[in-house]
């Protein structure tokens, strides 16, 4: 496949901002090394920022966004007085990337610079933390988080409020004014089929003012209108837009053509698992491939999860590879948001990868995804799908009815933690599947009626000590240790014992009653 890279055109810049720095603003006066607005910029300024969404806190601007991240970054490195703190930043970024080992290597070494009184980069708002983060570095890997949100809320203040107002937030708002340009097939160069859909094709395609390659997913208008398909379509647009994850598919644009509907997908260049499993010589995977793709759909179903979407219809195919041999999970037609704590119905998924609960018309949430892995681990190892041979015809109803009642078998080609995570995985009761239930029974549970500990005449007494003087020493001691209540176990143990319930009462109307005593 072709991969030209073009010489980047000159991206537009609205105004004085494409001149170079010391062209801009000619007599504008100097504050914080930043330029202040004039009038006419303060117009502009302001139209400018009403292309903003309406969330516009530091933690959009500055941290989530990456643009913003850079130049918040880079305005904040003008400062004197914040390039220790952006010193900081970096280092825990990259702290949160690295191998274990290394990793602690840096955290040590954040530790002595930043946390520890003596050191001339000492950060005084962190030092509340230098114990515990003394104490933790060397195990715990997220020994640094309270450290970033409160250097988060540091910048939140006054350097945000000062980016504000500076050049590089103005060359924000021109970069959000760039993003915002409408988009037509234009924008695109056109390569290649990568693959045929239900409602249309999917091609290779380049941005052609940066030449970036993706895959645009092209859905036919006639093909969606006559099956009704305008909800599923517009469905998986708005959850590929909703989700943020290396292992899922990105859309980075949606547009229209005349005939078509248009998601600009990122580019998986490698090809499905289905063409891995089946196509490339001998059928289904070795064992290093299995664990680590298992590994990488976990984390991306995952994503899914915590945003509250099912996705309903993992299979080889929707699993695709790029070119480094990173999976993504694809094809988000078919999942659903669920509402919080809600359940859904629906027999939706594909023939032979449901759940026996989409079969039977449960209702059902996030589960089925875990049963889909178990399919997809058990595809992977034996070269076939759990409930049919490769080639085998089978009909509707027969396939449902193997999926619902029958034990899938496993061959020698797996070994037994392979069978072992299937097997669990593809449990017929969703509240027993690996992956569903939160808190777990207990295989053995003491039985009340009977006591486990030896007679208590087989328990020596223990021996009284005589003629140890206490002094006011020992008073001290004492008191530091008779501190009673420990707040959380005594507020759990109001709340389990219903304590709570029955005396945190109030008057009618929302009155003051007494205090409560005890
Ligand atoms: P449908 O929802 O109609 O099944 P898919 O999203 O599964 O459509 O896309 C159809 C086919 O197009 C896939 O099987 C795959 O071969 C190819 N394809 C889809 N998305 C990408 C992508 N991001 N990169 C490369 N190929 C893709
Ligand atoms: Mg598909
Ligand atoms: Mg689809």
């Amino acid at each position: 496949q072709r991969r030209r890279r073009q010489q980047r055109p000159q991206l537009e810049m609205e105004g004085d901002a494409a001149l170079p720095q010391h062209q801009r603003v000619p007599g504008a006066g100097r504050h914080h090394g930043c330029v202040l607005a004039r009038p006419a910029e303060l117009r502009r300024r302001h139209a400018l920022t009403c292309l903003l969404p309406p969330k516009r806190d530091y933690h959009s601007l500055c941290v989530k966004q990456p643009i913003g991240k850079e130049l918040f970054q880079q305005f904040c490195w003008t400062q004197p007085d914040l390039q220790n703190y952006m010193t900081l930043l970096k280092d825990l970024d990259s702290y949160d990337m690295l191998p274990d080992e290394e990793r602690m290597e840096l955290g040590v070494s954040i530790v002595n610079r930043f946390l520890t009184r003596k050191s001339r980069t000492c950060v005084p708002f962190l030092l509340k933390f230098e114990e515990t983060c003394k104490r933790d570095v060397n195990f715990d890997p997220y020994v640094f988080h309270a450290c970033k949100q409160e250097l988060h809320r540091f910048l939140s203040q006054e350097p945000f409020n000062k980016y504000l107002v500076s050049m590089f937030f103005d060359r924000f708002l021109q970069w959000k004014k760039l993003e915002r340009k409408q988009i037509t097939k234009k924008f695109f160069r056109q390569y290649r089929l990568l693959g045929k859909g239900g409602f249309g094709e999917v091609w290779a395609c380049q941005v052609r003012a940066t030449g970036m390659m993706y895959a645009c997913k092209k859905l036919d208008k006639g093909h969606v209108k006559r099956r009704r398909g305008e909800n599923l379509a517009l469905n998986e647009k708005q959850l590929l837009e909703e989700v943020d994850s290396r292992f899922v598919v990105n859309l980075a644009y949606s547009y229209e053509t005349k005939r078509t509907l248009c998601m600009v997908l990122t580019m998986m260049s490698g090809g499905d698992l289905k063409f891995h499993i089946y196509n490339m010589g001998q059928r289904g995977l070795d064992r290093t491939r299995v664990c680590f793709y298992a590994a990488e759909v976990c984390c991306g179903l995952t994503h899914l999860h915590e945003k509250l979407i099912a996705y309903r219809d993992l299979k080889p195919e929707n699993i695709l590879l790029d070119d480094k041999g990173h999976i993504r999970i694809s094809d988000l037609g078919l999942a659903v948001k669920l509402s919080e704590g809600r359940l859904v119905r629906g027999h939706v998924g594909t023939l032979g990868y449901m759940a026996p609960e989409v079969i039977s018309g449960q209702k059902y949430g996030l589960c089925v995804d875990w049963w889909g892995l178990g399919c997809l681990i058990y595809e992977m190892t034996a070269g076939k799908p759990p409930f049919k041979g490769r080639k085998e015809n089978v009909v509707r109803q027969e396939l449902e009815m193997r999926i619902t009642k029958e034990q899938e078998t496993y061959d020698e080609k797996f070994d037994e933690e392979v069978k072992d995570i299937c097997t669990a995985l593809l449990n017929k009761n969703p509240k027993q599947r690996l992956g569903c239930s939160g808190l777990i029974e207990a295989p053995f549970k003491p039985d009340p009626r009977h006591v486990y500990c030896s007679d208590v005449q087989d328990i020596d007494e223990f021996s009284t000590v005589r003629g140890v003087v206490q002094t006011e020493k020992d008073d001290q001691f004492y008191k530091e240790f008779h501190t009673g209540s420990v707040p959380l176990s005594w507020q759990n143990e109001m709340i389990e014992t219903g304590c709570f319930k029955e005396l945190n009462v109030f008057g009618p109307g929302g009155t003051r009653t007494p205090d409560l005593v005890w």
